[in-house]
């Protein structure tokens, strides 16, 4: 499988987990996934605070996140990096992206979007193209939006295999900075792992279906792609994607940190031996750089162990 990677040397991983509350066992599937891969290659691990959208985060959120992957034996390289102190960095990029031709101020609202776009799309209903020549009405606050090719865009992930999408069809012209003036997600993300040097992204496989946007980024700012591990799904009780909703048995805390780390490789099939059941975090960190294997990550997604509190 890993035939036809490049050599990336140093590999640079990164966990970007968004503080919007606790750390669940989906967050730390990706940022076990991420940490072993890139410690594999013995390369850095970098993580980044994802709290790009102040209304969203919880107060407290991120630091306690940093606290339990400190005691967890999680090592991160360099300074932790916070979404919300580069807004500047994303203004700079978007003016870029602007001066190219390549965005347009758009002044729908959601309602008329979904009104003239009755599909549901990858990622909410798909933008139909209304202000793509100048914008339509009156308002004055206005979102930027990145005007996206009518073809096929194909992106190698290396857990799920090919993925093709063809954004304008599929998509639509995509947010980069919302009406309220807040940078999308989709634009933060690329920015900062191309900044950072990532080379190497694992994460939740929720995200894969952003990933032709995101490459179509790195290909309109004219940078190398990483390489993508989109890992599977930790379901909830009704079988949709683990959130906070999903009882506290799916939350980690220092005390069933060690137990949901084993189930963490267990999770990714790795097969921890049963013995490293009780072993400390380190202990089982460091069994897990040593046999990380990709190729034994499936891609079902699959229950979160009830773990206890
Ligand atoms: N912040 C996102 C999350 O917590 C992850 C973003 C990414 O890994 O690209 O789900």
């Amino acid at each position: 499988m890993s035939s036809h990677l490049q050599d990336r040397s140093p590999t640079v991983g990164r966990f970007a987990p968004s503080p919007t509350g606790p750390l669940h066992f989906g967050s730390l599937v990706a940022a076990l996934g991420s940490y072993l891969s890139a410690k594999k290659n013995r390369g850095r691990w970098l993580v980044r605070i994802e709290d790009l959208d102040p209304p969203r985060v919880v107060p407290g959120a991120a630091a306690a996140l940093l606290r339990l992957l400190e005691a967890l034996a999680f090592e991160w390289d360099g300074e932790v990096i916070y979404q919300s102190r580069r807004f500047e960095r994303y203004r700079q990029v978007l003016q870029q992206l602007s001066e190219q031709g390549l965005t347009f101020p758009c002044s729908c609202s959601r309602r008329e979007i979904i009104a003239s776009a009755p599909q549901p799309g990858e990622d909410g209903p798909i933008y139909p193209g209304t202000c793509r020549r100048g914008p339509v009405g009156q308002r004055r606050e206005r979102a930027i939006r990145l005007r996206v090719p009518d073809e096929e865009l194909l992106c190698q992930d290396q857990i799920f295999g090919p993925l093709r999408q063809n954004l304008r069809r599929d998509v639509g012209d995509f947010v980069l900075r919302r009406t309220d003036g807040l940078y999308a997600y989709q634009l933060a993300v690329v920015i900062d792992d191309i900044d950072s040097g990532v080379n190497q992204v694992v994460r939740g496989a929720d995200l894969f279906s952003s990933t032709p946007r995101q490459v179509f980024l790195y290909r309109c700012l004219q940078q190398p792609l990483p390489d993508y591990f989109h890992l599977p799904l930790v379901l909830g009780v009704d079988a949709k994607k683990l959130s906070k909703r999903y009882g506290p048995s799916a939350l980690i805390t220092v005390q069933n940190g060690r137990q949901a780390l084993w189930w963490a490789l267990e999770f990714l099939g790795q097969q921890p031996p049963q013995e490293l059941a009780g072993a400390a975090a380190a202990e089982l960190l460091s069994w897990g750089i040593e046999h990380f294997s990709p190729d034994l990550v499936q891609t079902a997604g699959q229950p979160a162990p009830v773990l206890s509190n």
